[in-house]
């Protein structure tokens, strides 16, 4: 197997196949030696990737097949869900917001995550789609520098930030983790790819289709804050752990950002896809 993929079914860890059409149960195939716990496997990360490299054709061929909604949340507790905002430059212009001088960092809450093709249960009528690449922390720590961040960084995944603009925008200064952390608003998946393994990991191209329509289309590194410095940002102020999640910012074409604004409705399908990372299909109920 070229790269480790780690995703999650039945609550187990598994590796994707590189045909990204099968799954192994890495409890199993690593004879025991590895977590069948996600969480445990971010811990143990380059140990991970060790197993995931060294797969015999015979472990590879004894592949369960993938039904895609079976995968589950790949990081089913994170301690911690960093959110970084206006962290493309044509979404500040859009969001009416002056582009921030440090990371402009919320959170989204543990019980708001979803799977990778998780319905997204709306509330009200102004809820938002966000795509955003988001980084999986393998070692923590504090005061990792921006050189020594991607040694930090276990893999890279795909995301929804689905918004409540509503409840974001529903006071002055508005608040942004309550508005970002109803139930089902955070899809996360469909797997998570070693970061190390991604000679593309800082310029991956993105796109966001609402039922069919692209609304978000961008390559990641026109981000303000690059991930070895929202990694180098965070943790001087707070301690790091295996398995945190990262969202780093969305870029322009939201639906509140749109004249005429387009927010979701029920029956939308968001489909969000990363280059060499995957695509997540959440359906709007
Ligand atoms: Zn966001």
């Amino acid at each position: 197997m070229a790269s480790a993929r780690l995703g999650c079914v039945d609550g187990r860890a598994v590796f994707i196949t590189t045909s990204l059409t099968g799954y192994i149960d890495i409890e199993k195939v690593s004879g025991g030696k590895l977590s069948s716990d996600p969480m445990a496997c971010f811990e143990n990360w380059v140990e991970v990737c060790k197993v995931a490299t060294n797969l015999s054709q015979a472990d590879e061929s004894s592949a369960l097949a993938l039904d895609a909604n079976k995968l589950e949340c790949p990081v089913p507790r994170p301690r911690q869900i960093f959110a970084i905002g206006i962290n493309y430059k044509a979404h500040a212009a859009e969001m009416n917001n002056p582009l921030p001088t440090q990371p402009l960092v919320f959170t989204k809450f543990q019980s708001s995550l979803n799977s990778p093709n998780g319905a997204v249960t709306l509330v009200g009528e102004k809820c938002d789609f966000e795509a955003e690449l988001v980084a999986i922390i393998a070692k923590g720590g504090r005061n990792i520098s921006a050189s020594e961040a991607w040694g930090h960084v276990a893999g890279l995944c795909v995301g929804q930030d689905v918004s409540d603009r509503a409840l974001q925008y529903a006071n002055t200064p508005p608040q942004f983790s309550l508005g970002k952390s109803r139930a089902g608003f955070t899809p996360i998946g469909p797997w998570i790819t070693d970061a190390a393994s991604l000679t593309t990991r800082g310029n991956l191209e993105m796109t966001c289709r609402v039922s069919g329509e692209i609304m978000q289309h961008t390559q990641t590194d026109d981000m303000i804050f690059e991930i070895p410095e929202i990694i180098s940002y965070l943790s001087s102020i707070c301690e790091l752990f295996p398995g945190d999640v990262i969202y780093t910012g969305t870029p322009s074409g939201v639906g509140a950002g749109r004249t005429p604004q387009r927010f979701l409705r029920a029956g939308d399908v968001i489909e969000t896809t990363i280059q060499d990372l995957g695509t997540l299909i959440n359906k709007c109920i």
